[in-house]
């Protein structure tokens, strides 16, 4: 009785952990048990949670493991059934996971990721419903959304297991990419961002496809006021990219590109092919080409063999560059990677301290950054309505969601704005204010 009654219009959650793609997928499986009769509910409610997890360093299998734990026990407490296990954990650990964790029903892989909606279905013994084929549900706001153009990743940073779990890089077909733009466009999404382990390789599998041709395309689709491009690894930078993004008025000037470190020797031992004068080179190119440039970058300090002479390298290129945004991480090994044989480790405390002194080198530079924008009138787009205080919450082209920093606007817009003016009034560190105007 109770299966039936669940299967009338059974009840599913979605917990996901993780970066963008996996996000992307989640939609994507969202929207499949949606095709299928699921009702999307908070977790406590469900009938079956999937949680799509990261397995890509050890603080991110933490957090998926005891995620995975406390879901479980909305078995005991709540009306949970059953318990799948999905994304880049499930993909790595998937045995281990199969006799560990006996709390779970089943554990998917990656590769059979599109199978999740309909093994739902089975598990809760809801039967087939012969549908197939779905469209992908956006989780964020509704104006903005996140486009994957590949999977997997043909580089092999020697302190990086992604390509051991998701493969070697797959371009996704541009007419496929184009298909689902227009899906996006047509639901409202204004600010679309696009999204793989390595954007400026895309098209390196497909005749004729290249990136600079895909954003040509996706400029011509009018309802994307700005399209952002993230993870943009710069041994694939070509200088057609750069002109291409310099021409294209909504192809905004944001360039996401990890350089990880400037010192060549530890460059090599990260196996990064680009050498630190392509590097520099490739900076001061998309700074003289690209108008309003913002750059991000991401940094690893404390790799194995990193010298204090290295290290110095870094802060004088960071000072150099003056990134506009800039996220650093304190290298740990990960299993199974070929630096994690490395030798001459980094004590953790020299590693630690070397992570602070450059994040208040990037802090002077950052509040310097922040502090120049004050009387600009800068365009916003709206992440947060005005619920009753008078502000708005939302991001200049210089901030990707979740990554970067928030700009609060006061004053009154249309309920059916997306985007306003703002000129800017105070700045912190990592976020601004202004009047909207
Ligand atoms: S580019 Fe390097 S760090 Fe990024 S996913 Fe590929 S191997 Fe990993």
């Amino acid at each position: 009785m109770g299966a039936m009654q669940s299967c009338v219009s059974p009840k599913a959650a979605l917990v996901t952990l993780g970066c963008p793609m996996n996000q992307v997928d989640s939609e994507r499986i969202i929207g499949g048990l949606v095709s299928l009769g699921f009702e999307i509910v908070p977790e406590e409610e469900a009938d079956i949670v999937v949680v799509n997890t990261c397995g890509f360093i050890e603080d991110a299998r933490e957090e998926s493991i005891n995620t995975i734990l406390s879901v479980a026990k909305l078995k005991e407490t709540g009306t949970l059934k059953s318990l799948v296990v999905a994304g880049g954990l499930a993909e790595r650990y998937r045995s281990d996971l199969e006799s560990e964790l006996t709390e779970t029903d089943a554990v998917v892989g990656l590769k059979d990721r599109g199978r999740i909606p309909m093994l739902c279905r089975e598990l809760l013994a809801c039967g087939q419903t012969g549908k197939t084929g779905y469209h992908r549900v956006v989780t964020g706001p509704p104006h903005t959304a996140y486009l994957k153009i590949a999977e997997g990743c043909d580089n092999r940073c020697s302190y990086c297991a992604i390509p051991m779990i998701r493969g070697p890089y797959r371009s996704t077909p541009q007419a496929e990419i184009l298909r689902e733009a227009e899906e996006l466009a047509s639901a409202g999404v204004r600010e679309l961002i696009l999204i793989a382990q390595d954007t400026t390789n895309y098209g390196c599998d497909l005749d004729g496809c290249s990136l600079p041709g895909l954003l040509r395309r996706l400029s011509g689709i009018d309802a994307f006021k700005w399209i952002r491009l993230m993870y943009a690894h710069p041994a694939h930078f070509s200088d057609e990219l750069i002109e291409t993004i310099a021409a294209l008025p909504h192809v905004i000037p944001y360039v996401d590109l990890p350089v990880q470190h400037i010192s060549s020797k530890v460059l090599k031992r990260m196996g990064r092919a680009t050498p630190p004068d392509s590097i520099y080179s490739l900076i001061d190119r998309l700074r003289e080409k690209i108008e309003g440039v913002v750059l991000r970058t991401a940094l690893i300090v404390g790799f194995p063999g990193e010298t204090d002479e290295d290290f110095r390298e870094l802060l004088d290129f960071i000072s150099y560059v003056r990134f506009e945004r800039l996220g650093a991480f304190v290298y740990s090994h990960e299993e199974g990677t070929s630096a994690s044989a490395l030798i001459n480790s980094i004590p953790a405390k020299v590693a630690r301290k070397r992570h602070e002194t450059l994040m208040e080198t990037q802090s002077q530079i950052s509040a310097e950054f922040h502090h120049s924008l004050i009387g600009r009138e800068l365009e916003m787009i709206i992440d947060t309505a005005d619920d009753g205080n008078g502000v708005v919450i939302g991001r200049t082209y210089m901030d990707a969601p979740e990554i970067d920093g928030n700009l609060t606007g006061a004053g009154s817009v249309q309920e059916e704005d997306v985007f306003c003016r703002v000129r800017i009034t105070g700045a912190g560190l990592y976020d601004l204010e202004g009047d909207i105007v």
